[in-house]
């Protein structure tokens, strides 16, 4: 099949997927506070998220390029795939670093949805961005290793199975460079929980569930270590691409999403005996918007075809991250200025994927962040931290 039909077709049947869950569906889920169960439950029987799993492990085997389109079509019908973006690329790092044996035990299940891998815990309450300088601790002791520590932020534990952690396994003032001595833990919640690992929700913007985690001498498998112990970060920075073009193809989504609702509303309200967007103060921000979600969506696709073709694609990555986060956050913007007091109205839904999109201006990684990577590393400018 050529690309582009093998693209109309995932598009198509996503799409069909999510006629089913219409936006009152979505509506429903943010005032419960609830998790989209049924949506992800479909999408993962659909083997939608398992799209980015080879196919000897049970999944798909597709590219990059399209497991972007799965997740775009998603937040272009109104969804937000946050609440299952990481099961796609979180098992990435099994993938990649696994042995053989995690392999076989875990990727066929995941890619069959018997188990969810859809958690990642980075970040820290005391480093932050500074990822480096994380505390949490991993002790080796015979056949496991003894985590103590504390994460925040981590999203979606209530609702998966499994968990990547990176910890400090060497201390860090007795490694030579600061990105070493780190190592990445695959973490089985089930038992983990009520077992040195307690985790207290955060009540946030939009419905999104995240949390804080308390790592309290939780045991850890010896065989549940990803790769080489002490190589951790470069494990974490290998997936870091991935992930940044799979975010940026959901801002896309997003993105058009609000352009789309914005253009209709324009063409229909009508405001002193004609539609509001025959003022060139409504309608030309939404051209604009529009013009600059086709921008990033060039580079987002730039990414993806380097990235699937096995190039360097560091720079297109984070700079489609970028485009896309600042992309759909024009086009939400307008979108509220177009709709006026209906903007704020729950009802319109214009409110509740502004709070979602907005997230992608600070995870999973910051604006300034990407900015300062093009500086040092695309420019050649000085490293600013
Ligand atoms: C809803 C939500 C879900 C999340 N889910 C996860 C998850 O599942 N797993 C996980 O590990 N993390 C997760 N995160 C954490 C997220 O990745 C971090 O919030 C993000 O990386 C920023 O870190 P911070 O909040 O500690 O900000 P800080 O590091 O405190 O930074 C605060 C601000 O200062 C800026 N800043 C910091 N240093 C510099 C500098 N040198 N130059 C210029 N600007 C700078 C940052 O860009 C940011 O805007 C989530 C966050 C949120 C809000």
């Amino acid at each position: 099949m050529k690309t582009n039909e093998l693209h109309n077709e995932i598009r198509s049947a996503v799409r069909d997927l999510c006629r089913q869950y219409p936006d009152e569906y979505w509506r429903k889920i943010d005032e419960a506070r609830g998790f989209p169960e049924e949506f992800v439950q479909e999408l993962t029987n659909a083997g939608w998220l398992a799209a980015l799993i080879p196919e000897e492990y049970g999944g798909s085997g597709l590219g990059i390029m399209e497991a972007s389109i799965i997740l775009e079509e998603i937040n272009r019908a109104g969804g937000n795939s946050g609440a299952c973006h990481a099961q796609m690329y979180t098992m990435g790092t099994v993938l990649r670093h696994g042995s053989e044996e995690q392999k076989q035990k875990y990727l066929p299940k995941i890619a069959c949805g018997e188990l969810r891998l859809q958690s990642f815990a980075v970040t820290e309450p005391n480093s932050g961005t500074d990822t480096t300088k994380l505390r949490t601790a991993a002790v080796r002791n015979g056949d496991h290793y003894v985590v103590n520590g504390q994460k925040v932020w981590i999203s979606r534990v209530q609702h998966s199975d499994l968990m990547v952690l990176l910890a400090r396994t060497t201390p860090l003032d007795q490694v030579k460079k600061k990105s070493e001595g780190l190592s990445v833990f695959l973490v089985d919640l089930r038992d983990a929980i009520g077992n040195g690992l307690s985790v207290s929700p955060i009540r946030n913007m939009m419905n999104h569930e995240t949390n804080e985690l308390f790592f309290d001498n939780l045991k850890v498998p010896a065989e549940n270590l990803i790769g080489e112990e002490g190589k951790g970060f470069r494990y974490i920075l290998d997936g870091m691409n991935a992930e940044r073009i799979l975010i940026a193809a959901e801002c896309i989504g997003d993105g058009y999403w609000f352009v789309d609702r914005a253009k209709n509303y324009a063409s229909e309200r009508v405001v002193f005996d004609r539609p509001i967007g025959q003022n060139q103060g409504i309608q030309f921000p939404i051209a604009r918007a529009y013009i600059n979600v086709e921008a990033a969506n060039l580079m987002r696709y730039r990414a993806a075809e380097l990235f699937d073709a096995g190039e360097k694609c560091g720079a297109e990555a984070n700079m489609a991250k970028l485009l896309a986060a600042d992309a759909s956050w024009e086009a939400a913007n307008v979108a509220v200025q177009t709709y006026g007091g209906f903007g704020f109205a729950a009802e319109f839904d214009i409110e509740r994927k502004f709070r979602e999109t907005k997230l992608y201006q600070v995870a999973p990684i910051s604006t300034n962040l990407i900015l300062s990577f093009v500086g040092e590393h695309v420019l050649g400018m000085p490293r600013s931290f």
